[in-house]
C-alpha cells in the first residue's frame, strides 16, 4: 500500500517522500487508519519497526485542521509522553521531518535540561509537547500547563513507563487532560500491568498487534562468548573491536561507572570511543549521540539508558559487554543495529555468573543463542547453560569481520512485537526512593542505580 492511500494531508505526505519511504511499514499500515479515525489504539510495536511515525503523523494531521476547544488556550494540542530523554529527542526530530512543510510549534520536556527554556515554551502557544513524566510533572505541580486543548495523549513506550516506575505520573497527568482525548498506547509487550493501565486511560481501544518477537531478531546475528572473567572479557573485546567491518559499535555496559572507564581506556587504546549513561548532563548525553550519528564516534559504550529509542543509522555491532538483568533489555538493546532494513551482528559476553540471565534471555527470546570460540581466546570453564548441564560451544568459529556479510533482509515485516506471556517481572527497581526520585527527574534507567563493583586497577591485564 502506498502512503498516499493513508489519506493524509499533502505537506505531510512530502515530508514522508522526503524521506525516502517507499511504503508505510506494517504498523503504520495497520495505525494510521484507526488513528486517524479518530480511535484509542494500543499498538504492539518495538523500535524499529517505524511506530514514530505511526503516531505522529495521524498527531500532525490533526494540526491541519484549527483547534475546536473554545477555551483560548496556549497549551499543547498532542502529548506524547516517553520514558527516556533519548526517546523523547527522538521523537521531538520525528516532528521536525514529518512536520517539515507545516507550521508546527513543538518542543520537549525533559530532566536535565534547564527549566527556563521550558518555562519559556509553555509560556507561548505549543502544538506538540515531548515530554518524559518526572519533569512534565514538576511543571504541571507549578500550574504551568493548560491541557484545556488537548486532543491527542500518546503513550511511547508505555511498558517501559511502568517499569521505570511512572505509573503514578502516567495516571495523574492523563487524569489533568480533557477525558475526549484521543489516547494511543505503544508498547513492545502486553501483559497483566499493561492492560490495566489501558482499561484505566483508553476507551474501547483497537488492537494493533504486529508479528511475535521471535521473527524480530530475523536482521540480526547473535552470538555468545563464554566469560571467564572480567580480563577474559577484556581480551575478547580487544578482539572483537580489531574487525574493520565494525564500523559502528554500541557496547553495553551493565553500570555507568563500568561504561566510564571502559570509554575512557578504549579512548586511551587509540579507539573513537565514549561513554553514554544517565550520570552524563543531557547536553554531553546529546552531543555523544550527535558524535555517533556523524561517525566520530565509534565505540559507543552505553548503559541501558541509551537501549531504547537511541536510533542511529548504521550501528554494525551491539557487544554485550555484561549481559542485561531484565530479558526484554537484551531485545532493545541488539534492537539498536539491524534496524530499518539492515543486518546487524549482537555478540555477548556471558561469565559463570550470568548464567541465569542468558537463561531468562533465551527463554524470552525463545531461542538459544549460538555459542561462538575466538581461537586462542577459548574460555577456560565451559559455560553452564541448560538445566545445569554445560552446553558445549557450537563449534562455530568466528574470526574476522563478518558485518554486511549476511544476505540483506528488510526488517520491516519482521521487524515487530507480540504479545509476551512469559514476561519476568522487573527485578531491576529496588532502589531507593531517592535515588527513584532523582532517577525520575532525570529520566534515567533503574538499572544505572545497581551498586558497582570497586574498579579493578586495569581492565587489560
Ligand atoms: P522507529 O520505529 O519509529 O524508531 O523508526 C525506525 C526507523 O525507521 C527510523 O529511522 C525511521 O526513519 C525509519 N522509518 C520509519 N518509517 C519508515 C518507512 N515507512 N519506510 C522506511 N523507513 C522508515
Amino acid at each position: 500500500m502506498p502512503f498516499s492511500k493513508l489519506q493524509l494531508a499533502a505537506p505531510i505526505l512530502k515530508a514522508v517522500n522526503l524521506c525516502g519511504y517507499a511504503a508505510p511499514t506494517p504498523i503504520q499500515e495497520q495505525a494510521i487508519p484507526k488513528a486517524l479515525a479518530g480511535q484509542d489504539l494500543i499498538a504492539t510495536a518495538q523500535t524499529g519497526t517505524g511506530k514514530t511515525a505511526a503516531f505522529m503523523l495521524p498527531a500532525l494531521q490533526r494540526l491541519t485542521v484549527p483547534s475546536a476547544c473554545i477555551k483560548r488556550s496556549k497549551g499543547p494540542r498532542v502529548l506524547v509522553l516517553t520514558p527516556t530523554r533519548e526517546l523523547a529527542n527522538q521523537v521531538t526530530d520525528a516532528v521536525r521531518i514529518y512536520g517539515k512543510f507545516m507550521r508546527v510549534r513543538s518542543g520537549a520536556i525533559l530532566g536535565g535540561m534547564p527549566y527556563f527554556e521550558q518555562q519559556r515554551l509553555l509560556s507561548q502557544p505549543v502544538d506538540i509537547i515531548v515530554a518524559t513524566p518526572g519533569r512534565l510533572m514538576d511543571h504541571m505541580e507549578r500550574g504551568r500547563i493548560d491541557f484545556s486543548r488537548l486532543e491527542l495523549l500518546v503513550l511511547d513506550e508505555a511498558d517501559r513507563m511502568l517499569d521505570m516506575g511512572f505509573s503514578e505520573a502516567v495516571d495523574t497527568i492523563a487524569a489533568a487532560t480533557p477525558a475526549s482525548r484521543q489516547t494511543m498506547m505503544f508498547t513492545a509487550t502486553m501483559d497483566n500491568a499493561m492492560a490495566k493501565l489501558a482499561q484505566r486511560l483508553l476507551r474501547n481501544p483497537e488492537r494493533v498487534e504486529i508479528a511475535g518477537k521471535k521473527t524480530t531478531l530475523e536482521a540480526i546475528e547473535q552470538r555468545l562468548h563464554a566469560a571467564d572473567d572480567m580480563q577474559h572479557k577484556n581480551r575478547l573485546l580487544k578482539h572483537l573491536i580489531g574487525d574493520a567491518g565494525m564500523t559502528r559499535a554500541i557496547i553495553f555496559s551493565g553500570t555507568k561507572k563500568n561504561a566510564d572507564q571502559l570509554a575512557t581506556e578504549l579512548h586511551a587504546q587509540g579507539h573513537s570511543a565514549a561513554a553514554l549513561h544517565g550520570d552524563m548532563s543531557q547536553f554531553a548525553r546529546n552531543k555523544t549521540i550527535m558524535n555517533m550519528r556523524r561517525g566520530r564516534i565509534r565505540l559507543l559504550v552505553a548503559t541501558d539508558v541509551a537501549a531504547r529509542g537511541l536510533d542511529v543509522t548504521g550501528i554494525t555491532h551491539v557487544i554485550n559487554y555484561d549481559l542485561p538483568k531484565n530479558a526484554e533489555d537484551y531485545v532493545h538493546r541488539i534492537g539498536r543495529t539491524g534496524r530499518a532494513g539492515a543486518t546487524g551482528i549482537a555478540i555477548s559476553f556471558a561469565s559463570g555468573k550470568e548464567v541465569d540471565a542468558l537463561r531468562s534471555i533465551e527463554r524470552y527470546i525463545g531461542q538459544s543463542i549460538p555459542q561462538s570460540v575466538i581461537p586462542g581466546l577459548e574460555p577456560a570453564r565451559p559455560l553452564r547453560r541448560s538445566g545445569g548441564s554445560s552446553m558445549p560451544a557450537s563449534g562455530k568459529r568466528w574470526q574476522g569481520s563478518s558485518a554486511g556479510k549476511r544476505p540483506a533482509q528488510n526488517a520491516f515485516g519482521r521487524n515487530a512485537y507480540g504479545s509476551r506471556p512469559d514476561r519476568k517481572p522487573n527485578t531491576e527497581n529496588k532502589f531507593s526512593r531517592d535515588d527513584q526520585r532523582s532517577f525520575k527527574q532525570d529520566g534515567g534507567r533503574a538499572g544505572d542505580f545497581r551498586k558497582t563493583r570497586p574498579a579493578r586497577q586495569s581492565r587489560w591485564a
